[in-house]
């Protein structure tokens, strides 16, 4: 059984069909497949069987606390870029002493909080954090776990995807001032050199740059290792990219396999967030009007960019699929858009679908990015979560009211 499939012209979350779904509760919804993010970590899991290693989940990527809690229930590590990604990850049944906090911009408060409640590593990216975490350890008389982000400079005018990040990046240190971290890290009796860190990018499809990516941490634990650093494990930041559209991808068992031919008996930690939630979701709105302009036919729908703001934010195509196609239908080429008043409210552009006014359409692989990038916007509330698992289902995340929206605010007198 695929996850998200149709059956008898419904299209089913696992057991459930996705009409069901929507009656009781509600639209916009997204919606997960539990075993969806299980079966996903495990090919990380499996393919890293023989080696020592630690997948620490991107919750920056659906950070919701049931996704979180299936995986803390697997064992899984995982990758927070605030104190209030760490706390979820706590909330949820997480273990603390399995997360890597990543993020250019840690504050001396996050720095204090973290080291309280004794994380695995910090994923430094910059000398001044690196001293304020240096100072913040010694004052409370503990030593802080610290791994540098390099940024290896890929070559980037083969890989396209990356080149913006390479120009305008704000993350990691550059390997050469790296090694001077590192040396000032080790004279340090408040922290401790764990790793090498380097994340260098996201819906990475090609292999090489990833592998030229970790040839240079590799050449810089072994620059490491002549000057008497010893470096436990190495991080090669996050996962694969997804099938969004017939999309040729890394295969994720081929990819770990070479990685661990080249590292030895490093300890490998991975920061994979799309690969594990990515195909897990969908996200499906109601057509509330079909509008047929002269050369344009758009089909209103009650999602918008507040909800799934990737498609406005990246261009990014989610494919689209009507949940049961009603014979009152008209078939073209639908812009399906939302109720926000920006031009560049659009969940999908120019699909050939067959709609009526009340159908249910489905965008997939809406599990990462998505939910997690929600905001308010027009005064609108956040959608419901719902997870499934075969045929059971509940809520993981209720819908806002409009009430909760402005709750926190006071007129001025
Ligand atoms: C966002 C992020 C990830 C996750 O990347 P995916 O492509 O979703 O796997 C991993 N590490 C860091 C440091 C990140 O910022």
């Amino acid at each position: 059984m695929n996850t998200f499939s149709f059956n008898d012209g419904v299209l089913h979350a696992e057991s459930v069909p996705v009409t069901d779904l929507m009656e009781q509760y509600g639209s916009p919804l997204y919606i997960y497949s539990k075993s969806e993010v299980e079966s996903n970590w495990q090919q990380y899991s499996q393919a890293l069987s023989d080696q020592p290693h630690l997948i620490c989940y991107s919750v920056k990527s659906n950070s919701n606390l049931a996704v979180l809690n299936i995986l803390a229930n697997l064992g899984s590590g995982f990758d927070v870029v605030s104190i209030g990604e760490l706390h979820r990850v706590i909330s949820a049944g997480g273990d603390p002493a399995k997360c890597v906090f990543s993020g250019v911009g840690k504050t001396l408060a996050e720095i204090q909080e973290a080291l309280g409640i004794g994380i695995y590593c910090f994923n430094i990216e910059s000398e001044s954090e690196m001293d304020r975490v240096l100072s913040v350890a010694e004052s409370m008389g503990v030593i802080a776990p610290i791994s540098v982000r390099v940024n290896p400079d890929v070559d980037a005018k083969t890989h396209h995807y990356i080149s913006t990040g390479l120009k305008e990046n704000k993350f990691g240190v550059d390997i050469e001032s790296a090694l001077g971290l590192y040396r000032k890290a080790e004279n340090s009796s408040s922290l401790r050199v764990c790793g090498v860190d380097y994340h260098i990018g996201s819906q990475i499809t090609e292999v090489s740059p990833l592998m030229d990516a970790l040839d240079k941490a590799l050449e810089l634990i072994r620059k490491l290792a002549s000057e008497g650093i010893k470096i436990e494990h190495l991080d090669i930041g996050g996962g694969v990219g997804i099938n969004y559209d017939n999309t040729q991808t890394i295969n994720i068992s081929s990819y770990i396999k070479d990685v661990i031919s080249r590292v030895g008996d490093l300890e490998i930690l991975v920061e994979p967030g799309r690969s594990i939630v990515g195909s897990a979701g969908i996200f499906v709105t109601k057509v509330e009007y079909l509008k047929q302009n002269s050369n344009k036919s758009f089909a209103i729908v009650d999602g918008a960019m507040n909800d799934l703001l990737r498609p406005s934010l990246y261009n990014a195509h989610h494919n689209a699929l009507v949940v049961q196609e009603s014979v009152e239908g008209i078939s073209g080429n639908w812009d399906l858009v939302g109720p926000v008043c920006e031009t560049g409210d659009f969940i999908a552009k120019d699909r050939h679908l067959t709609l009526a006014e009340g159908d249910y359409v489905a965008l997939t692989s809406a599990g990462a990015y998505s939910f997690s990038m929600s905001s308010n916007y027009n005064t609108r509330p956040r959608v419901a979560e719902v997870m499934v698992s075969k045929n059971q289902h509940s809520v993981v995340r209720e819908r806002e009211t409009v009430a909760e929206l402005f709750n926190n605010e006071k007129i001025f007198e």
